[in-house]
């Protein structure tokens, strides 16, 4: 894939990038190596205040950074300043309170002290998409950093500004030079460093085929990974929950991010008793967003990030459609625009086996399910391979309990959306992934947990 910004409102190629040679790669992973022997001996308030300048410069400049990731991914541009905030919000989060979830741990035994020490690994090589340009990025490195361990980047190919904007921003907060760097390199030169032996670990957030790729190579090589992959999450709506609430929240929960997003609600599961007020709601809802310039402050949907994005999305579609899915609205690309854009589309009575029941659809379009009761909303809930978020909708405490406890899912949200946050770990199970983001659990994935035992 080549590297380079293209306007996804317009189809314009705006710049292009040359990869880097296997020499620059060599320098940088040469550079992190060194870099590490200091970097890991730096104490963690010296590290929290260069954090917090990152946050700083986040903080000063969101408007250009909002921009430039709407202008590379296609993203409203209120979603992209929002996103730089909540960078922001997660450098702070992690300067304060690193220090705490890796500070030694005493644990009384028959040593006279045996205690657990969290140290850093080294090089972490961290592979991301385009989705949240900068949030996937910033969730991945301020623990990382925090932690000790020094970063190469190798972001998405659609989104080369953004990444090195991201190189910068770390360098101007005062990181030394080597502690993060981007690599503007293709996938295909992922398998040589994750198995060179400099870098210690990988993280990647994108699809299954990636996920596979990534640990296949990294399980070669006996390296540990963690996954953030795709998902299919589950919006169930019982008879007793409050439905206006819960209406309003399917229509931002499905299109955040113009429905590209891994914990985008994808599925929303009506018990039948609300089913067609919920089906007629959301109709009415859906006609009034606008899907526009995403530059201006008006739009609802912006285009999808890339034209392979859009054409993969009709392409479920369509073929749900001719197996029998009911399109209640949209369907269709806007052919006669240039970019990429894709109409906020509904689709019900989904047959099995079509795309739209077991696939994940990675754009603005909701697939409607009509279930008799609690048992058969878990049981529809839990029968996709991915397990990332899911989010239900019950004022019964009885239903509630069973929800949380009876979802296969890395995270479930009553009577509101899934999100992620700082404070509560992020990740999913089956195909969605494994390892955890964020929290205490995010900072301990990238550490040797070393045991100490003292006579
Ligand atoms: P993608 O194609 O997998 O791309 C993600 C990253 O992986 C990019 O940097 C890409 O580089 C790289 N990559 C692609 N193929 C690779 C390979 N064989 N080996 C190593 N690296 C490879 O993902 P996408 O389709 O653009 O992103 C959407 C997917 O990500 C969705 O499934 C979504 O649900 C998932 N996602 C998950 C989370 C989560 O937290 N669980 C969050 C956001 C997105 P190039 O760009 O150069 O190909």
């Amino acid at each position: 894939m080549a590297i380079d910004t293209v306007n996804p409102a317009t189809g314009e190629t705006l710049k292009t990038f040359t990869p880097l040679t296997e020499a620059e790669i060599e320098t940088k992973i040469a550079l992190a190596e060194r870099t590490f022997k200091q970097y890991r001996q730096i104490n963690f308030s010296q590290k929290a205040q260069w954090l917090i300048k990152a946050a700083d410069l986040l903080e000063t400049d969101k408007q250009k950074f909002g921009e430039l990731i709407t202008l590379e991914m296609g993203k409203t541009i209120e979603s992209s300043i929002a996103e730089v905030e909540k960078c922001a919000f997660v450098c702070r989060f992690y300067a304060e309170h690193a220090e705490q979830y890796l500070a030694d741990r005493h644990i009384t035994t028959d040593a006279s002290q045996s205690f657990v020490r969290y140290q850093p690994l080294g090089i972490i090589l961290a592979v991301m998409p385009w989705n949240f340009p900068f949030w996937q990025v910033f969730r991945f490195a301020a623990p990382a950093l925090m932690a000790g361990n020094v970063s190469l980047l190798k972001h998405a190919s659609n989104v080369p500004q953004c990444a090195l904007a991201i190189d910068r921003i770390f360098s101007q907060a005062g990181f030394p030079s080597g502690t993060f760097q981007t690599l503007l390199i293709g996938a295909d030169r992922v398998k040589a460093i994750i198995q060179d032996d400099r870098v210690k670990a990988a993280t990647l957030t994108g699809s299954e085929h990636a996920g596979q790729s990534l640990a296949a190579a990294a399980g070669d090589a006996l390296k540990k990974v963690v996954l953030e992959l795709g998902g299919s999450d589950p919006f169930i709506v019982l008879e007793s929950a409050d439905l206006e609430m819960a209406v309003a929240t399917a229509v931002t929960a499905r299109m955040l991010n113009s429905g590209q997003s891994c914990i985008a609600a994808k599925r929303f599961i009506i018990a039948d008793p609300i089913f067609d007020r919920f089906q007629q709601k959301l109709v009415e809802r859906y006609q009034l967003l606008k899907v526009g310039d995403p530059m201006l402050a008006d739009t609802d949907i912006g285009p999808m990030a890339t034209r392979q994005i859009r054409d993969r999305l009709d392409a479920q579609v369509q073929k749900s459609v001719q197996m029998g899915a009911k399109l209640l609205m949209g369907g269709k690309p806007d052919f006669d625009r240039p970019g990429n854009f894709y109409p906020p589309t509904i689709l019900t009575d989904i047959p099995a086996n079509a795309p739209a029941y077991s696939d994940e659809m990675f754009g603005p379009v909701a697939a409607l399910f009509r279930v008799k009761d609690i048992d058969e909303s878990i049981e529809l809930a839990n029968s996709t391979v991915f397990g990332l978020g899911a989010s239900a909708w019950t004022n019964d405490s009885i239903e509630q309990a069973r929800l949380i406890n009876e979802l296969e899912a890395g995270a479930v949200f009553i009577n509101g959306m899934v999100k992620s946050d700082p404070r509560l770990p992020f990740g999913g199970i089956k195909r969605s992934g494994y390892g955890r983001e964020l929290s205490s659990e995010g900072i301990q994935e990238f550490v040797n947990i070393k045991t100490v035992w003292v006579k």
